[in-house]
């Protein structure tokens, strides 16, 4: 399959660039195109963030690394699957803990609020790129 797309804003473009699998059995969890991404340090840590200027570039010196990432509910997260308002995301295939969900949102630690939230741990995935 080659791309043949000249559009460079394709929002749900079909192959994936990134991928990201459970660290522990290596099984898909989530695509590059199911993250959902916040800006970070938006909310409470709002007031660090008011010496906004210069270049962008430094903004985001300050504001802390997002130590995981938000995903849209996939399939393999069974506990949505049953209806849980807000539970531990567990790998489909090896039962390890990734993160955690809440439909009513969580808090990233960079400060963001993602709403609804599905949280993948990064120390738990590893991120390859195709
Ligand atoms: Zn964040
Ligand atoms: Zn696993």
């Amino acid at each position: 399959m080659e791309a043949v797309n000249n559009s460079s804003e394709v929002e749900s473009t079909p192959k994936p660039q990134v991928i990201y699998r459970c660290k522990k059995c290596r099984r898909i969890v989530a695509a590059e195109e199911n993250v959902v991404s916040h800006e970070r340090g938006k909310g409470e840590e709002c007031f660090r963030w008011r010496k906004r200027t210069g270049d962008p570039k430094d903004w985001e010196k300050d504001a802390a690394e997002c130590s995981s990432i938000f995903v849209e509910p996939m399939k393999w997260m069974e506990a949505v699957q049953e209806g849980y308002v807000e539970e531990k995301l567990q790998c489909i295939g090896c039962k390890v803990r990734l993160g955690s969900f809440n439909w009513a949102g969580m808090q990233c630690n960079c400060g963001a609020w993602v709403n609804p939230a599905f949280q993948l741990h990064k120390s738990r995935i590893d991120e390859c790129r195709m």
